[in-house]
């Protein structure tokens, strides 16, 4: 028997597939490395921003164009600030880029094993998508993206698998894909990946997405940026118009402009983090583990005979938490 549908819910309502994040247990002392979040904490020079801007302004609106922040980012990268958009984390730039480049006559294209919030965008916006296989390393074959599509969307790095494409691989995509936007979630490149901001510029169609979530240690505040070409800027502007003008309240813009003009607290944190995980993958490696080879601040590993449910559990009962995808050819690593 099927229940009848809820009058007060909308049409399409059942459709609708939200995103399942990664948990965030109120337990004390647990080890979390489920979420990917930074181990160390901001720079100094954001708490003090924080309170800078905890006065009596807040009764404000914040600027809605977030241009001092749109200022430091472009600065940062030798841009204009034209050609850079911020969002309320990376995800909520990831929904409107989808909206205003993808919802096309043809396909979206995106990795089979990727970040699990592109299908539940494709499925919000009805955008009809074909997920197009890893290879048989885990790794992402662009050449296999040279078909019709109405868009190409990937994570580089790729998460979960953590394994990322090289600059080479990306130009020569972008050179036979110029009739469609090519999005590239940047969100662990500060931790080993080639970043494609420098292709900007030269590929009018290439748009590439950071956050300040993983690399900046600031997963809550809620701050993303997207770097290209001023055209797909200002359709970026237009969606986010329709939807909410004020994405970045005024705490977030100052905290995150401090973020990104404190350049050495970023590398240095960064560099521990690398260190830290070369130092993990080598120990996994000695317990013989199979561990994917990381350019991000995670690792993704299985055991050859030890199954994965039972050391997420075993992980969890020793106060680690860590995470595990329900999904075909991945099920058993963590
Ligand atoms: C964490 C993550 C994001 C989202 O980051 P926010 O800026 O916190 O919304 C986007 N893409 C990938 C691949 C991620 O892992």
């Amino acid at each position: 028997m099927t229940t009848p549908p809820n009058p007060l819910l909308s049409r399409g309502f059942d459709r609708l597939q939200p995103y399942t994040p990664g948990e965030q247990p109120r337990v004390a002392n647990l080890l979390k490395l489920n979420t990917n979040e930074n181990p160390y904490g901001p720079s100094p020079a954001v708490i003090d921003a924080i309170r800078q801007a905890t006065d009596d302004s807040l009764r404000l609106y914040p600027d809605p164009a977030s241009n001092r922040l749109r200022e430091a980012i472009a600065r940062r990268h030798g841009l204009e600030p034209s050609m850079v958009f911020v969002g309320n984390g990376s995800d909520e730039i990831l929904a409107h880029a989808f909206r205003a480049f993808f919802v096309q006559d043809r396909p979206l294209l995106h990795p089979d094993i990727s970040y699990s919030f592109y299908p539940v965008y494709c499925t919000f916006f009805g955008i009809e998508a074909i997920r197009v296989p890893l290879d048989e390393r885990f790794r992402i074959r662009l050449a296999d993206y040279e078909r019709e599509n109405g868009g190409i969307v990937f994570a580089n790095p790729n998460a979960p698998t953590g394994i990322a494409v090289s600059l080479a691989e990306l130009e020569a995509l972008l050179r036979a894909n110029r009739e469609s936007v090519v999005l590239v979630d940047e969100a662990y490149v500060d931790f080993g990946g080639e970043s494609a901001v420098g292709l900007v510029r030269r590929y009018p169609n290439l748009l590439v997405v950071q956050t300040l979530s993983k690399s900046r240690s600031l997963a809550g505040l809620r701050v993303g940026f997207a770097i290209g070409d001023p055209g797909l800027v200002a359709a970026l502007e237009t969606v986010k118009g329709s939807f909410n003008s004020y994405p970045l309240d005024r705490l977030a813009q100052a905290a995150a402009v401090a973020a990104i003009e404190d350049e050495a607290w970023f590398r240095d944190t960064c560099q521990r983090v690398v260190d830290a995980r070369e130092a993990l993958a080598a120990g996994l490696l000695d317990l013989g583990f199979e561990v994917l080879p990381s350019a991000t601040n995670f690792l993704f590993a299985r055991h050859p005979s030890v199954p994965g449910a039972e050391l997420f559990d075993g992980l969890r009962r020793e106060g680690i938490l860590v995470r595990r995808f329900d999904a075909p050819r991945i099920d058993q690593f963590l």
